[in-house]
């Protein structure tokens, strides 16, 4: 038996196969940025929280675009995620929000990552590191404010200060903290979070403070201080939820139509028969689903007949239906025919169909539904 190799693709492009497509507006994630910039003024600084891949855009090329933009301050979750972006960036200041991992000290050093100290352990072994190679190592300081996920007690604050040895070694280049309810405006948290900030502020007085993620910016300049930390409303998402949203979508997913059929009145479509047509349908089989982040809770049945919808030919059509594994059923019947063919583009995510409406479909946020796009994408970036 003979195995003759099949011809090498010329260009991958040329073999574009069906896989859904993704494409992230640079010129839109750009102009994002510089908004939230614009909005702090020059004395505080926009940085870019890219963790999870940029919250599943791309963090090699979100960081190098931001980079070019003016952001000069990044924050990864993990080392890893760190090192992957230093390769990009090699004069970026990169911070990694999860702290110090136990043991990998030397890893942060290697590639002049800084740790966000959360606790007096952590703040120990990066001081006893640091004293080992006789320099001083920069790092954040991370403190609970009233979240209680990460960060040290104002009462660690106060030991910490206390006594100058728990530091030796270490240049504290930022203070921060997070706020738990910063997307709902009127809770009472954010202003004790505040407050409790202010009072470890005083402590540091030579280091940046940092309180707020996209929301926080929107809480009012009290919550600037000297460095701001936007993740989601760079890729698009509302930082103010409830109002208009200011932010450019950045995130586009089309798909293709990949079969038409007519359903007569009373015939079910898709898994479990769950929707059944009112009257008779033209439906379009949709080439994306779950495996592409379309979360089943999108769907729809005669019980739930609220899915969400899709975008096609200048309109909406909603899903009719269970999400499959591979595809959607989206009912076409108002849609005009010359929209409706095989090969023709529908918009899952974009301009018209905002990640926030189909996360809110998903009964999830638009973090999560970005998040979990998934790796079947062919991603493009638009500049
Ligand atoms: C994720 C994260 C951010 C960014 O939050 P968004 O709501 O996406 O703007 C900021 N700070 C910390 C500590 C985070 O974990």
């Amino acid at each position: 038996m003979t195995h003759s190799a099949a011809p090498a693709p010329a260009r991958a492009a040329h073999y574009a196969g069906g896989a859904a497509k993704l494409t992230i507006d640079l010129t839109a994630l750009r102009s994002n940025w510089s908004y939230l910039n614009d909005k702090v003024g020059n004395s505080c600084t926009c940085a870019v929280v890219m963790k999870a891949n940029a919250y599943g855009t791309g963090a090699k090329v979100v960081g190098k675009t931001l980079y070019h933009t003016g952001a000069r301050v990044f924050f990864v979750a993990l080392p890893e995620e760190g090192i992957e972006l230093r390769k990009e960036l090699p004069h970026a200041e990169i911070y990694i929000l999860n702290g110090l991992f136990r043991g990998r000290e030397k890893i942060y050093y290697d590639f002049n990552l800084k740790p966000v100290l959360s606790s007096l352990e952590e703040i120990t072994e990066w001081s006893v590191f640091a004293q080992s190679l006789t320099e001083d190592l920069p790092a954040a300081l991370h403190f609970d404010t009233g979240m209680h996920r990460l960060g040290m007690s104002v009462e660690d604050a106060l030991k910490t200060v206390g006594s100058p040895h728990f530091l030796k070694g270490i240049a504290v280049d930022l203070v921060m903290s997070h706020l738990a309810c910063a997307d709902t405006p009127g809770h009472e948290l954010n202003i004790k979070q505040l407050d409790r900030f202010r009072r470890v502020c005083e402590l540091f007085p030579n280091a940046r403070k940092s309180l707020s993620n996209s929301a926080g910016m929107f809480l009012g300049a009290d919550y600037h201080f000297d460095m701001v930390r936007p993740g989601i409303a760079l890729y698009g998402g509302n930082p103010v939820p409830g109002g208009s949203n200011p932010m450019l979508p950045v995130a586009h997913i089309l798909a293709e139509i990949i079969s038409l059929r007519e359903v007569p009145q009373g015939d079910p479509v898709g898994y479990g028969a769950s929707r059944v047509a009112q009257r008779k349908s033209r439906i379009a089989t949709i080439s994306a689903g779950y495996a592409d982040g379309l979360h089943r809770l999108v769907g729809s049945s005669d019980d739930q007949p609220n899915g969400a919808r899709v975008y096609i030919g200048g309109r909406f059509a909603p899903i009719f239906g269970r999400v499959s594994m591979d595809m959607i059923a989206v009912d076409v019947t108002d849609i005009p025919q010359e929209h409706l063919s095989r090969g023709a583009p529908v918009e899952i995510m974009g301009a018209h169909v905002n990640v926030d409406e189909l996360a809110n479909f998903a009964q999830t946020i638009p973090y999560e539904l970005l998040c979990s796009l998934g790796a079947r994408y062919t991603r493009h970036y638009k500049r």
